[in-house]
């Protein structure tokens, strides 16, 4: 299994997460997307445990 450059797969549709900042901290910790898209669709499907704590671009980058 390839770690492709070392970037986290977004949790929706697993393609490489290029932009931090969609992620959502739930029970099972923090989930990273792609996109809000995804983001907004994770939630949509996941509404039990998603905590509605976004984090735009507020992670730390380095
Ligand atoms: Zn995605």
């Amino acid at each position: 299994m390839v770690n492709a450059q070392d970037k986290e797969p977004c949790v929706l549709c697993g393609q490489p997460v290029e932009i931090t900042g969609f992620s959502l901290t739930t029970s099972d910790g923090e989930q990273k997307f792609c996109c809000a898209g995804c983001l907004s669709i994770y939630q949509l499907l996941n509404k039990d445990n998603a905590k509605p704590t976004i984090t735009p671009l507020l992670t730390t980058k380095k």
